[in-house]
């Protein structure tokens, strides 16, 4: 589980990047985190990681408290937690197979763990065995992006954080990522954040919806409440703007 209270967090004097955060994220929830450019999203995942500490206020993550964890705990904290980054970060001279077996090898897992988690990994994702022997050159958008949520996945996280995992991909791959997600969500019980500014790709299955303004949640609901009684102006904006 995920709980901020009153989270300020400042990079610089006076500058408040959060300006009194206070949410939830339950276990194997879908939530989807939104809000334009600047309004601290990534700041709240660098706080979920443990890249960042919060200036004032708490921070639980999955059992640990990151305004005063140890920076030896950081990586066991790291392993309830994976993050779907941008696919620019496969190594294209490596195969498939091999760039996720270099992604475990980096958090130091053993060889035999290896050989096993990573095509069961890939599996999850649905890439069969020909594809682990492919280079990611080869790959077409949402084929590298089932590579990067396999390489979120190595170390049986309890919460996946996709940060604007879909923006690069037309409609229907994103469709179909939006759905590889949900049913990793159902099939591993894990708890999903999907960060993103564009409402439209937001799916009406997810449990969750927080939208950031400023540095401060101005609105949370379900994808209902959100879609059919929005109360802030983003919000009200944003819904005007996606073609009907
Ligand atoms: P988002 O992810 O929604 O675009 P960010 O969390 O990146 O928002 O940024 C929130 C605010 O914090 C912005 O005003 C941004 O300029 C500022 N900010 C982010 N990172 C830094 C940093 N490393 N140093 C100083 N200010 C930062």
């Amino acid at each position: 589980m995920i709980e901020f209270t009153d989270v300020v967090k400042s990079y610089t004097q006076g500058n408040k990047a959060l300006n009194g955060v206070t949410m939830q994220i339950e276990d194997g929830e879908f939530c989807f985190l939104i809000g334009p450019s600047g309004s601290g999203k990534s700041t709240i995942i660098k706080l979920i990681t443990g890249e960042l500490k919060p200036t004032s206020g708490t921070v639980h993550v999955n059992g640990y408290s990151l305004e005063r964890i140890r920076k030896r705990e950081v990586p066991y904290l790291r392993r309830t937690v994976g993050v779907v980054f941008q696919d620019y970060r496969l190594i294209e001279k490596m195969t498939v197979y091999e760039n996720v077996a270099f992604a475990m090898r980096v958090v130091g897992a053993r060889e035999s763990e290896i050989k096993e988690r990573v095509p069961y990994v890939l599996e999850l994702v649905g890439l069969v065995r020909e594809h682990a022997t492919r280079y990611p050159h080869e790959f077409s958008g949402g084929m590298r992006q089932r590579v990067m949520i396999a390489m979120g996945l190595i170390c049986h996280p309890k919460l996946l954080i996709a940060d604007e995992p879909t923006t690069a991909l037309d409609v229907t791959i994103q469709a179909q990522i939006l759905e590889l997600m949900q049913s990793l969500q159902k099939k591993l019980g894990m708890a999903i954040i999907m960060v993103t500014h564009d409402l439209g790709v937001i799916a009406d299955m997810c449990d969750e919806i927080i939208v950031m303004y400023g540095g401060r949640v101005c609105e949370r609901g379900t994808a209902e409440d959100i879609f059919y009684r929005p109360h802030h102006e983003y919000t009200k904006g944003l819904l005007r703007s996606i073609p009907n």
